[in-house]
């Protein structure tokens, strides 16, 4: 695997691999790699002949007071990890190349972009949506690969991509957990051993959610307000729980198979978000 910091040396490998005929397949993380972004790089490699996963730790997405600072940075554990996974290439620009000074453009994904995550951190999802789209431009890839544990996230892309017609496929891929449940997060490592063991009453409340679901509760805000309650009595503080229609954001008006419930807590000061998909009722 070969690793390039600048536009002209991506350009370059990208290109020698599509007169090669392969199809590019790419991967936007912000590293400290984990196993769900591994298994983002496995599915690409499966579909993809030539692999491109880009470190960049995105500074327009980040508001005043967020972490970027101290956001896990390891970009030669990374390399080793991508090599072993399958992974062509590895882009790791550098900022001050990445945005050079005056840098002025943003692209703003109104709508989907603007309840939970887009709400709870203003600005958040135009860093992001900049960001992916320059990426997309500079990597030009045929299909680029996201996980579902930014389900907000994943909708804001899609609709970027159909609204501004870049010509590749988006694939979202299920969120990978720790064997308690908890999402795979590159901030899990800000929690104490106290803190992550609180943590995993997140992902059991949506499941416990998901089953209520299953067994007839059809009440979305029912749903909510029992997940919120379970979240708070194990020690989480609740940023919001909602009912949602994963392609539109819009809040549900009945918990049907398809439905998504989307959660965000605090435990200390680390964020921690995820969701679960509600699914057909069982036959008893
Ligand atoms: P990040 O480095 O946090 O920006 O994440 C890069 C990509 O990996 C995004 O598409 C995330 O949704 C995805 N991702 C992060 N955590 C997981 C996980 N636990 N399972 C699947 N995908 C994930």
């Amino acid at each position: 695997m070969k690793t390039v910091r600048d536009l002209a040396a991506l350009r370059e490998a990208v290109g020698g691999a599509r007169r090669e005929a392969r199809r590019v397949g790419f991967i936007p993380t912000m590293g400290a790699l984990h196993d769900g972004h591994l298994s983002l790089v496995r599915r690409a490699k499966s579909e993809c002949g030539f692999v491109v996963v880009s470190i960049f730790v995105n500074p327009l997405q980040f508001a005043a007071g967020e972490d970027f600072d101290r956001y896990p940075r390891r970009l030669e554990v990374d390399a080793a990890v991508l090599e072993s996974a399958g992974a062509d290439l590895l882009y790791a620009p550098v900022p001050a190349n990445f945005y050079p000074p005056g840098f002025s453009t943003s692209v703003d994904v109104a709508d989907v972009s603007d309840g939970g995550e887009g709400a709870a951190r203003p600005g958040h999802f135009r860093g992001v949506a900049t960001v992916v789209a320059k990426l997309f431009l500079q990597v030009g890839p045929d299909a680029a690969y996201f996980g579902r544990k930014d389900l907000q996230q994943t909708a804001v892309i899609r609709r970027m991509v159909r609204d501004l017609d870049f010509p590749l496929r988006v694939v979202i891929a299920e969120t990978v957990r720790e064997a308690d449940g908890l999402a795979m997060s590159s901030r899990n490592v800000y929690l104490s051993g106290e803190q992550r063991t609180r943590a995993a009453a997140l992902s059991r409340a949506l499941f416990h959610a998901r089953d209520r679901a299953a067994a007839g509760q059809t009440d979305p805000r029912a749903l909510e307000d029992e997940t919120r309650r379970e979240l708070e009595a194990a020690g989480l503080s609740v940023d919001y729980v909602e009912a949602i229609e994963a392609g539109s954001m819009a809040r549900a008006d009945r918990a049907s198979p398809g439905i998504a419930l989307a959660a965000a807590v605090r435990v200390g000061k680390t964020r921690l978000l995820d969701n679960v998909v509600l699914e057909e009722r069982k036959t008893p």
